[in-house]
């Protein structure tokens, strides 16, 4: 069994340690049995590449980066939004999220329109609202018993149409907008989420669903079945750093 990854823009969509994503799911993959292949996808690949993704993920950047990344995606933002209502696993953080919903209203006033396969807009804080800074820890029913952690670093607030589509309740921290407790977005298999830290090798259960349901779809649609069941991983040391940042919240 093997799995593509697709990495959005890494040169560009690469913040507080994004990239730690793509090593967590790149070694977690390994540890499970399961060959991995990184695949970068930026403004100089062709846009059907993302089609041929079993798993996708973009980062987060600030705004002068996201307006790059805003034209190119006038051309991308089809192939993406197939992959993402086709139902390819996929984690997009911050800016990243920011751009799959309807618009992203910049500091400046600047309006940038999403790809609106999330109901969803963010405007970006008004003079003299603070940023949404700092570690942040959120409860989902998708990984019940377990609180999961991250940071955030943010200016835009999001909104969504449907608030039932949230990924998580806000513990501790702001997530979406600091004021109705929601936190990202799950449709369809994609996660959209403020949470940068990284995400992935913070709480291990996000990277293994991403992973699951990748071979779930990938190795079901064409009728074979997973041929063994994939290798348990010790969470321990991943377990402890998480409480210890709970603790100190
Ligand atoms: N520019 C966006 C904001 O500040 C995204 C920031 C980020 O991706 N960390 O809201």
């Amino acid at each position: 069994m093997k799995i593509n990854i697709g990495w959005l823009y890494p040169d560009l969509m690469n913040t507080y340690g994004d990239r730690g994503n793509i090593i967590a799911l790149s070694h977690r993959a390994k540890m499970m049995g399961i060959k991995s292949a990184v695949n970068k996808i930026s403004i100089n690949e062709p846009g059907d590449l993302i089609l041929k993704m079993d798993i996708l993920f973009m980062g987060g950047a600030q705004d002068k980066q996201q307006e790059i990344v805003n034209q190119d995606l006038k051309n991308k933002g089809l192939f993406l939004k197939k992959a993402i209502n086709d139902g390819v696993p996929g984690l997009y953080v911050c800016g990243a999220y920011q751009f799959l919903g309807k618009y992203y209203k910049e500091a400046d006033g600047k309006i940038i329109d999403g790809i609106g396969v999330f109901d969803l807009y963010t405007e970006s804080s008004k003079f003299g609202d603070p940023r949404c800074i700092g570690n942040i820890v959120i409860e989902s029913t998708l990984f019940p018993k377990i609180k999961l952690v991250g940071f955030e670093n943010h200016g835009g607030r999001t909104y969504l149409a449907d608030k039932k589509q949230a990924f998580a309740t806000v513990f501790k921290g702001y997530g979406n907008n600091g004021e109705d407790k929601t936190e990202g977005i799950y449709f369809k298999n994609s996660f959209g989420t403020y949470l940068h830290g990284p995400i992935l090798p913070k709480n291990p259960e996000i990277a293994d669903y991403l992973i699951e349901k990748a071979l779930e779809r990938k190795y079901r649609n064409v009728g074979v079945e997973r041929d063994r069941p994939l290798k348990k991983i010790n969470n321990s040391w991943e377990e402890k750093a998480r409480s210890w940042v709970i603790d100190r919240l």
